[in-house]
């Protein structure tokens, strides 16, 4: 039996409006209880976020609750169904190792899911064992945490517990439940769930919901319109997404449609990871052997996937199914336009430049081919270009200097000082990232039982846009020999 516990003065405020859906969309049920749950790292400034106490959740109850032992009081777990394509093929998913605790109610009003994930089996489960292990839960909370000071949206982590069972996977691991925090975990693959599995009433209602709590301003269009709406703006907002992503070199590493929120916040962080040297064609994960998701092509299945999202709506699109496809086609087609829109803007400022101007796509083109054709590393290029750093060889080229010299020219342009064009490039082009060499030393240590190597960088990462002279060590390359660099899925 799980105990319930009353638990006002731990801050949860939950409500629990995903359950509301008709029940094909989920299935209620409790974590699987662990034998001894240990806390081993908590988020204290999003607790302080949340509202929630962050002394009481640090104690024994803390790693109780985070573990899935103690349901909270309010809380009504559940493991969301969904389904998505897998590397181009289709599938019926759903959470097979998280719990959905329930939707917290911030101080401030606003929403957040509470979802355990390694919290045992599912009716999704699909033969998994239900479980996480503690490297990639740590990895997790690594990597969204930095994305976060990175200011990409992204899902958080709150909290790791270690379950003190073992886990089975290549080798005996330790157990781990991560604690994470979403706007919600709508996917795409959600709706394709719905399209597939659902009747279109269900479909409908799955569709109000999500434009109730993610777009509420759409809820005063007319009932033609609304869902186009809908669509428009998630394709608006991938297209914003990806671009971010790429402007600071992440690499996903696993967009298949149900690794894409409805949202717009980035989410599961299996195989991605950072680029360092600057090649498109980069690819981390060891089982995307074809490099469908490699660092260039994330644009190109972005808009594949919001092609499946576009397919899912057509039902609620019109009642003729041609015009349907027509308006979903139209709508598709926009993307290619609205990412490279974003992609320019948001280059333009990693270049410092304030407004528009024809040559400016040239320009960015330019400085990307040298640092292919260099080797040169993403971000301290434009780390050295924000701070006047001589970091990458490439600076001694002539074919450099020639771009450097129109850079100049470009930015004499314009009115603006060059404070001001240094501090619109130090506020887009970070210091520090997380490093591949780094995350993986600090997982190294922690899962030996030491987690200073992981707050240090933790705390490093948190302020990735500020130029602190002791963080340089953060900035480097690892040696050659520890590449390449492979991660790794579903771990
Ligand atoms: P992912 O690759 O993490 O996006 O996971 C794909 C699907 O596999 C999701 O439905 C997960 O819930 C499920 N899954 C991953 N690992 C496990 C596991 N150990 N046990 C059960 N289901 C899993
Ligand atoms: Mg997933």
């Amino acid at each position: 039996m799980i105990k319930k516990q009353l638990v006002v003065e731990q801050g949860w405020n939950f409500d629990n409006s995903y359950a509301k859906l008709p029940n094909t969309f989920y299935t209620s049920l409790n974590p699987t209880q662990v034998a001894s749950p240990k806390l081993v790292i908590f988020n204290d400034a999003l607790a302080a976020e949340l509202g929630l106490n962050q002394q009481e959740l640090e104690g024994k109850v803390g790693a109780e609750i985070f573990a899935g032992n103690i349901i909270p009081e309010g809380a009504a777990p559940l493991a969301q169904a969904y389904a998505g394509h897998q590397f181009g093929h289709f599938t019926r998913l759903g959470d097979g190792r998280a719990h959905l605790l329930g939707e917290h109610i911030s101080p401030s009003g606003k929403r957040y899911d509470i979802q355990l994930k390694g919290s045992g089996r599912t009716p999704y489960s699909r033969g998994g064992d239900g479980r996480a292990v503690l490297g990639p839960m740590l990895r997790e909370y690594i990597i969204s945490e930095a994305m976060h000071a990175l200011g990409i949206p992204t899902t958080r982590s709150l909290a790791v517990v270690t379950t003190g069972e073992e886990v089975i996977r290549e080798t005996i691991l330790p157990g781990a439940v991560l604690t994470r925090v979403a706007a919600s975990h709508i996917r795409v693959g959600t709706f394709q769930y719905a399209a597939a599995w659902c009747s279109e009433d269900e479909l409908r209602k799955l569709a109000d919901y999500t434009i109730q709590r993610h777009y509420p301003e759409l809820e005063g269009e007319s009932e033609s319109n609304r869902y186009r709406r809908l669509l428009q703006t998630v394709i608006q907002r991938q297209a914003e997404l990806i671009a971010k992503w790429m402007q600071i070199g992440f690499i996903h590493g696993v967009m298949n449609t149900d690794n894409m929120t409805i949202s717009g916040e980035t989410i599961d962080y299996g195989p991605c990871a950072f680029m360092d040297i600057y090649d498109p064609a980069t690819v981390f994960s060891s089982i995307d052997r074809d490099g469908r998701y490699a660092y260039g092509n994330q644009p190109y299945i972005g808009g594949w996937n919001l092609a499946r999202f576009a397919e899912t709506l057509l039902p609620l699109l019109h009642a003729d199914e041609n015009k349907a496809v027509e308006i979903a086609q139209d709508e598709i087609s926009k993307f290619n336009e609205l990412f490279s829109q974003n992609w320019t803007k948001g280059m333009r400022a990693k270049l410092g430049l304030y407004r528009e101007e024809t040559g400016d796509e040239a320009l960015i083109e330019g400085i990307l081919s040298l640092m292919k054709k260099h080797r040169a590393d993403f971000t301290n290029t434009f780390r050295s270009l924000t701070y006047n750093l001589q970091s990458e060889a490439m600076f001694g080229s002539s074919d450099f200097g020639k771009w450097h010299e129109q850079w100049q020219t470009r930015l004499e342009k314009q009115q603006e000082s060059k404070q001001d064009v240094q501090r619109l490039m130090r506020s887009v082009n970070p210091v520090v990232i997380p490093r591949n060499h780094r995350v993986e030393e600090a997982l190294e240590a922690a899962t030996n039982g030491d987690y200073n190597v992981m707050m240090k960088l933790l705390n490093v990462l948190t302020r990735p846009y500020e130029y602190i002279a002791n963080h340089d060590e953060y900035c480097q390359l690892p040696a050659p020999s520890a590449r390449p660099y492979q991660t790794f899925c579903g771990t």
